[in-house]
């Protein structure tokens, strides 16, 4: 797929530059992106295998160019969610239309990104339920379901969300709720090999996506609320082999601890219990890889238990909880860390989305790495040394009066402390941002943040013991005073990361919104927790177009690419996830129900019309025209005109996008056993070529 083609033929009109990009892409006799099977070989199974076989470490690196794949969780390795694709601009998105939508069958919080490699889409459901589907129809091509038990849904903190797989040379990576993690054929889905990565006497869980680093799988967990000690592994890829552990916080301080960077760690906490129940740094979500500098960034989490007075009760920072940590990928030893809460006491995390970015900063062109943690602050540090370049608060945040642009501290105040008495702190434990992922647009320079203002009450728990299995926060009656509508919301924030300001907000009302996408067609778009889906102008935040398709709340973010020379906008809807259990009065009055489902918009729908039929004859091209004359002597008497089905035969539109070049094969051999006869000698293969092409440069069925 050539995102060139598409740029240079944008100009022609919209449809068709579909069809010419379409042309584009099947000038050669290779197999059409998103085809299914080639004349070699027609087995989808192989050929989806073979697509999935092709994403290495190269192709990986290369990512950004490649706008008809979403080929890892956040796009590229620098997770900017930024999409080169301008078929759909910020001219024309109010023509977006729904193209197809397939229901997962499931309940609770969807939270994936899917990615698509060769017109194939991967996703994962609520209970690491794993889709392959048809990325051009929805179509479910084959499902993986892990049979988690149950029970493990009762100690995890935030809902048996997953936020989706991570696919390299042909397999598709997914980490399990009850922590496995798992590697499927990608033809087939059938299981290769299963790890379990945690202990499972232990309260720990997955939820985040894999992460394909220089041929490693990086995976990490959650359970920090519940009592654990954070780690992040990578994994062979060929078996499931453990290469390297890092864990974010110290162990048993009688004992050597596991590196310096621990060694140095050790220090920062006080007291004799904390060790016990591991105190937490779990690495949940956030990852990022810079290959040049070849650094792998990961987010760590809040403390067991999020009380600082019952953690660590002589005081200190607690490293590493709450940090930016860089890693070396080769052996996982720590080269750089940043604490954006030290001694966190409010479960701040600093496990939200990381993306590295080249900006210029004072006149200087820096490569920086950019978070927005659930603590308020908008952070920029350089990525190369974790140096503290500047933070600003960018939601109301009450716990601290600012950052020290000296010592990239915070200026920390009394009123978010809870020793004695009660706090109502902004923000809170569901952050000024959480898991939703934010993206960056390198055109506008800014940065796209599904951002809420809610605050919390903290206030210590004076009886808490350690007990299994349970909530274990140190703090009391966390919940009780949640969260009436009127007092919490939300709104899709751009901000300018040099400048350290907002440069335009759009109110969403309620909290809990979905992720955000920018284009380089000048687009943001981002689910709402009451189920619509929304594109705005990514330069000013003009609202342009808007869909109800949904059916639920949507919190997962979206992702674009392109199949057959149609770009489609796609997002995995499901409300759920722990403000949508928890949130009581605010959550309900979302007022949408739990039902897991990916839609997918584009420009071109059913309707063909008079108009489109004359532009694609207008187009000229000698194969089209030809293929439309063929198609009309030979196929449309029961395959109908202009390549629209009346719902008798099959719809050849769509069966020319599934087959490929196999379509071919069928024109020439017919299929016995059916009413579709063979064209051989009647037709050449170069015949059935142009009309194959022709029907890939209609609007998709
Ligand atoms: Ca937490």
């Amino acid at each position: 797929m050539q995102v060139g083609s598409w740029v240079a033929h944008k100009s022609v009109g919209v449809l068709l530059g579909v069809w010419i990009a379409a042309l584009g892409c099947f000038g050669s006799d290779e197999a059409a992106p998103g085809a299914v099977g080639s004349a070699a070989n027609p087995d989808p199974v192989e050929a989806r295998r073979g697509a999935a076989a092709a994403v290495d470490d190269a192709r990986l690196r290369a990512a950004g160019s490649d706008g008809a794949n979403w080929l890892s969780y956040g796009r590229t390795q620098d997770e900017q969610r930024f999409s080169p694709l301008v078929q759909v601009d910020a001219a024309n998105v109010d023509q977006l239309k729904l193209a197809w939508r397939f229901e997962t069958g499931l309940r609770r919080g969807h939270e994936a990104t899917p990615l698509v490699v060769d017109g194939t889409m991967y996703l994962t459901g609520s209970w690491s339920v794993v889709f392959a589907l048809n990325a051009a129809t929805g179509e479910l091509l084959w499902k993986w379901d892990p049979q988690v038990s149950q029970e493990v849904g009762r100690v995890v903190c935030c809902d048996v969300v997953n936020r989706g797989v991570a696919v390299y040379e042909g397999r598709v990576y997914v980490g399990v709720l009850d922590g496995r993690l798992a590697a499927l054929d990608a033809g087939s889905g059938e299981p290769v090999w299963q790890v379990q990565t945690t202990d499972p006497e232990l309260d720990y869980s997955i939820t985040g996506a894999p992460r394909v680093v220089d041929g490693r799988i990086i995976i990490g967990n959650g359970g920090a609320e519940f009592g654990v000690r954070g780690y992040v592994s990578a994994y062979d890829p060929a078996d499931g082999d453990l290469l390297w552990r890092t864990y974010t916080v110290p162990g048993d301080p009688s004992k050597p601890q596991a590196s310096e960077a621990l060694e140095r760690a050790l220090p920062t906490w006080t007291g004799d219990e904390w060790w016990k129940v591991g105190g937490g740094g779990t690495v949940w979500d956030a990852m990022a890889y810079d290959p040049e500098l070849d650094l792998l960034y990961v987010g760590s989490g809040n403390g067991s238990p999020w009380a600082k007075e019952i953690r660590s009760p002589g005081g200190g920072d607690n490293l590493y909880l709450s940090s930016i940590l860089a890693l070396d990928p080769e052996n996982g030893e720590i080269r750089w860390h940043y604490q954006t809460t030290p001694g966190d006491n409010w479960d701040f995390t600093a496990t939200q989305h990381l993306i590295l970015a080249d900006l210029e900063i004072d006149g200087e062109e820096r490569k920086v790495i950019l978070q927005a943690p659930k603590n308020g602050f908008f952070y920029v540090l350089d990525r190369e040394t974790g140096e503290f370049l500047s933070a600003e608060a960018f939601v109301t945040v009450t716990w601290a009066d600012g950052v020290d642009p000296e010592t990239g501290r915070p200026i920390q105040n009394a009123s978010g402390d809870y020793p004695e008495g009660f706090a109502l702190v902004m923000p809170t434990y569901f952050g000024a941002h959480n898991w939703q992922p934010m993206s960056f647009n390198p055109q506008t320079g800014l940065v796209y943040i599904p951002a809420q203002e809610i605050g919390g009450p903290y206030q210590l728990d004076g009886a808490y013991s350690y007990r299994r299995g349970q909530f274990n926060t140190g703090v009391d009656n966390t919940f009780i005073t949640l969260f009436n509508r009127e007092l919490v919301s939300g709104h899709l924030l751009a901000w300018d990361p040099v400048k350290q300001r907002e440069a335009w907000r759009h109110p969403l009302g309620l909290p809990w919104n979905g992720g955000t996408l920018t284009t380089a067609g000048n687009l943001v778009f981002e689910g709402t927790a009451d189920g619509r889906f929304l594109a705005l102008r990514a330069s000013d935040g003009k609202l342009l177009w808007q869909s109800h398709s949904a059916g639920s709340g949507i919190i997962a973010a979206p992702m674009t690419y392109a199949v057959d020379g149609v770009q489609y906008v796609a997002v995995v809807a499901g409300w759920g996830g722990a403000f949508a259990m928890v949130g009581g009065d605010a959550a309900a009055a979302a007022q949408v129900e739990s039902v897991g489902a990916v839609v997918a918009y584009a420009l071109v729908g059913d309707a063909i019309t008079a108009d489109a039929v004359k532009a694609l004859m207008a187009s000229r091209d000698p194969a089209v025209v030809r293929g439309a004359d063929l198609y009309h002597t030979w196929c449309a008497r029961c395959h109908g005109a202009n390549g629209i089905a009346g719902g008798v035969n099959p719809d050849l539109r769509k069966s020319a996008r599934a087959l490929g070049v196999a379509f071919d094969v069928v024109v020439q051999k017919g299929l016995p056993g059916t009413s579709m006869p063979d064209f051989q000698g009647r037709m050449s293969a170069e015949d059935s070529g142009e009309i194959r092409r022709y029907l890939l440069a209609l609007p998709p069925r």
